[in-house]
């Protein structure tokens, strides 16, 4: 475990932290999710034990997001409820890191002066150290605007212990006018694919069975990178390598950029019989005149080109997709041009969401043009009627078919029911008898409703 000793050499553990408590809470995206269990596996390597809850953690870590709707409220709402929870026991420590504490610096600590350390998405490797300093010192907030160490090398504590997410790239060198993700996790950087592959090989020694490459735009995976020739398809090689590892069942991968799919990738989506037969093609709108707006890099023609070229060589592909309902300036002709995308791609599921104004993104400034709520929540609410009715119609190609099933936890209708996903990402249920959590169970997939598979073992 090399990663783990090159991170312990840089961290002076402080021993009257050994055995005391921690907890982390997360907001946002797969990427927050994976950087807390890198906090986690730091904290651990600290000498600290994981915490049920919040109540009886001795340090608190919040790992913050500035993506989802309303998240600067929540943040100061989140830790204006901490101040009470902090005052309970006075060693108690609270951090704060993440893409709003990157945005905001030291306004966290004007807002929240009871926090004792707040840190960026660039820095947070240093945070024993940080944490170590703010014992001497007082709090402190250290938000660095350039990578001081790669998140990933720093060892994990996984929620999973069969699936786990595998940082292939950080940082985005796109500018989408709804996204804060640019300014906050800075431009691409890709890891080595050597890194990546032993990772990976890693993480299957421990019994992990299904990876997710995870970067902001995983398809653009390796641009940065001086291995090749600039025309080798860097993530469909990529893809090729980790399908030799041994033992590794699964390969998916998220999230990708339209624009940036190549011929090459979809072929070795095809042709790898462990890479998941899956693709999420994000479309945010269908209308080129917003798409524009956005800074996309493509139009409609563009995009349905792209999902024709996906059809034509994986015709049974699952394809999902994230749809942003009344950005600025969205017309009902606008809004039409999306239902037109989405009738002809019928997408196996849609990530939808109501445009919210992010502070310190393009979009914030767009102010002349906001869609009222009203408009947008009715034309949310006719997607997702659309989406429903296509979403439960896809998922009876699957009846009578045979399956794999990862299966992940209980599920939360019935307590005798596990949940677990088939290859192509759908949700599905089986009966608990004779299934743990983790397995790869074959199934016969007997029913479906809108949103899951009903299966039996074979
Ligand atoms: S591609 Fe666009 S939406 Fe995705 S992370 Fe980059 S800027 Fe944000």
């Amino acid at each position: 475990m090399e990663q783990t000793v090159e991170i312990k050499s840089k961290i002076n553990i402080n021993p009257s932290r050994v055995g005391k408590k921690y907890y982390v809470k997360t907001f946002g995206c797969q990427m927050n999710v994976h950087d807390s269990e890198k906090i986690a596996g730091m904290f651990e390597l600290d000498g600290m034990i994981k915490a049920n809850s919040e109540d009886n953690a001795d340090v608190l870590f919040i790992n913050t997001c500035t993506i989802r709707e309303n998240a600067d409220d929540k943040l100061y709402g989140t830790l204006g409820q901490l101040k009470q929870w902090k005052s309970k026991q006075t060693d108690r420590k609270l951090l704060v890191g993440g893409c709003a504490a990157q945005k905001d610096k030291t306004l966290v600590r004007d807002r929240a002066p009871w926090v004792d350390v707040v840190l960026g998405t660039h820095n947070l490797t240093n945070i024993i150290n940080l944490l170590n300093q703010s014992e001497d010192w007082g709090p402190l907030t250290e938000v660095v605007d350039e990578i001081e160490q790669m998140p990933t090398d720093a060892p994990s504590i996984r929620e999973s212990e069969s699936s786990a997410w595998l940082t292939i790239q950080i940082g985005c060198n796109n500018s989408c006018t709804f996204c804060i993700v640019p300014s906050v996790r800075g431009p691409e950087i890709s890891r080595r694919p050597g890194d990546i592959i032993n990772e990976a090989k890693l993480l299957v020694d421990t019994g992990v069975k299904e990876i997710t490459l995870l970067g902001q735009n995983v398809n653009s995976y390796g641009r940065d990178l001086k291995i090749d020739n600039k025309s080798s398809p860097y993530f469909a090689n990529l893809l090729r390598q980790l399908n030799e590892i041994d033992g590794l069942q699964r390969i998916r991968f998220t999230s990708p950029h339209p624009k940036d799919f190549k011929e090459e990738t979809i072929f070795a989506v095809r042709d790898l019989d462990k890479v998941c037969n899956q693709i999420h093609v994000p479309l945010q709108s269908g209308s080129s005149k917003l798409l524009s707006k956005m800074h996309r890099g493509y139009n409609k023609e563009r995009f349905i080109q792209k999902i024709d070229m996906i059809k034509s060589i994986i015709p049974d592909v699952s394809l999902t997709t994230d749809i942003i309902v009344g950005f600025p300036g969205e017309t009902d002709e606008d809004f039409s041009d999306t239902m037109d995308i989405v009738n002809y791609a019928e997408f196996d599921s849609i990530y939808m969401f109501q445009f919210s104004p992010r502070p310190g993104t393009a979009a914030y400034d767009m102010e002349e043009d906001f869609v009222n709520k009203e408009m947008i929540t009715k034309r949310f609410q006719y997607l997702k009627d659309k989406q429903t009715d296509i979403s439960s119609r896809r998922l009876k190609r699957f009846i009578g078919t045979s399956q794999s099933v990862l299966i992940e936890n209980t599920s939360k209708k019935s307590d005798n029911i596990f949940t677990g996903k088939i290859n192509s990402g759908q949700i599905t249920h089986i009966d608990k008898t004779g299934v743990s959590v983790g397995d790869l169970v074959n199934v016969n997939i007997v029913d479906s409703t809108p949103f899951y598979l009903k299966a039996e073992k074979i």
